[in-house]
């Protein structure tokens, strides 16, 4: 186990800036995913880590020691890739001990450590199998194997399910969840699908061109993302976003209208433009809704397509150009709110409806620079129950 800190880490390769000025402090035993779309310096980060790459500018720590400089061999790091690289002439036990028979471990050790580490990734009874008598994921597992044999105080991992298909990548996630739990090792763990990320991680360190955007819990990451492009990215299908101008106390885009409570958001005035965040679970069908609603905050809309999923309905909403007819724009002009309800809501294509935004679980974003301004544009209901209209409500 062991602390990885990274500081003021940048990797420029001629003209492109691959990783800008990183920040990473990972706690012992944490087990952190890298996330965010293909080449926004994921890899390059973990290479630094791992010391495959040279960081042009910054410093790595590893426990209390400075690695920036240090060969891999001498880093305490084992890595396994996407790409299993099993030796094919060898059985797994020769495949797993690999590395400690080039360092000369002494066999009844290595016998040892062997053992355990294929009784951790559920491969005992397989040690005389050759690579090509195994199915994918078993391969992946003698990867990791030969990994934990090291013993190493920090696993890197670079996408390691990305090559397994759908169902074994989410049964090898939680095969990698239960090793954490096992070893207590820092894992690092690079990954485009933030799917995994949400499902693994301890925190998700979100990354968009080179730059660290939001490192968090993955809750926190969906409920309060830092900002629009954390919003967009976390969470399937992803937040819908409304550009709207602040009027008074609502905000106003063309289609929608919802009354906010100014007091929620600092910084924004009359006339403003902010972008409004809402996910697919928090648009409501106002019948459905159990809150008590001001009617002004029920929009008209029309649906257009419905996809059952079995466990809910998305919803595809029309935006105003479309249900008049006019939906001639590109994609992003035509799309309207994507809703999710309960599989056995009666709703039809084409039918005329009323929707309602979780005031709760609003987000703004800034226009400009795309920070987060406010998550919830309503002040926290009171928790007391004293007084006449309070208590009252209570049954
Ligand atoms: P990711 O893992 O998130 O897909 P990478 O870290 O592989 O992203 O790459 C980040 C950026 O750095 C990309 O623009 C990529 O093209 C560039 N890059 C990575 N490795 C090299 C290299 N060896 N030479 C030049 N550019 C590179």
């Amino acid at each position: 186990m062991a602390r990885v800190r990274l500081t003021d880490v940048t990797k420029r390769y001629d003209d492109v800036t691959a990783v800008n000025e990183m920040n990473l402090d990972l706690k012992d035993g944490e087990f952190v995913c890298l996330v965010g779309p293909s080449g926004c310096g994921k890899s390059t980060t973990l290479e630094t880590v791992a010391g495959l790459t040279k960081p042009t500018s910054g410093e790595i720590l590893i426990g209390d020691r400075e690695v920036t400089n240090l060969p891999p061999k001498d880093r305490g790091i084992a890595m396994v890739f996407q790409n299993i690289a099993l030796f094919p002439h060898m059985d797994v036990y020769d495949n797993i001990s690999f590395g400690l028979r080039l360092r000369d471990f002494p066999q009844a050790e290595m016998d040892e450590r062997v053992e355990e580490a294929a009784r951790v990734v559920q491969l005992e009874g397989m040690l005389d199998r050759m690579p090509d008598e195994m199915s994918g994921g078993q391969r992946q597992r003698v990867a990791i194997a030969r990994a934990i044999v090291r013993e190493p105080d920090v696993f890197l991992m670079d996408e390691p399910l990305a090559n397994l298909d759908a169902k074994l990548r989410v049964n090898m996630r939680t095969e990698l969840q239960r090793l954490h739990k096992q070893l207590d090792t820092t894992i690092i763990y690079v990954t485009h699908n933030q799917a995994e990320a949400m499902t693994m991680s301890d925190r998700i360190a979100v990354l968009n061109r080179g730059e660290l955007q939001q490192i968090a819990p993955p809750l926190t990451c969906y409920n309060e993302p830092a900002n629009r492009f954390v919003a967009g990215f976390i969470g399937s299908p992803s937040m819908n976003f409304v550009r709207s101008t602040v009027d008074g106390d609502r905000l106003e885009a063309e289609g929608y209208s919802v009354s906010f409570d100014t007091a929620t958001v600092d910084g924004v005035g009359q006339g403003d433009e902010v972008e409004m965040g809402i996910r697919p679970e928090d648009v409501y069908l106002t019948e459905n809704s159990e809150e008590a609603i001001d009617p002004s905050d029920s929009i008209a809309v029309e649906t257009d397509v419905l996809e059952p999923m079995g466990d809910q309905i998305f919803v595809y909403l029309k935006s105003l150009a479309q249900a008049a007819g006019s939906g001639m724009g590109d994609a992003e002009e035509r799309a309207g709110l994507l809703m999710s309800v309960d599989p056995d809501t009666d709703i039809g294509e084409d039918q005329s409806a009323e929707i309602v935004l979780d005031r709760g679980r609003l987000h703004l974003f800034d226009v400009a620079t795309g920070e987060a301004l406010s998550h919830g544009v309503v002040r926290q209901a009171a928790t007391t129950t004293e007084g006449g209209e309070d208590s009252a409500q209570v049954d």
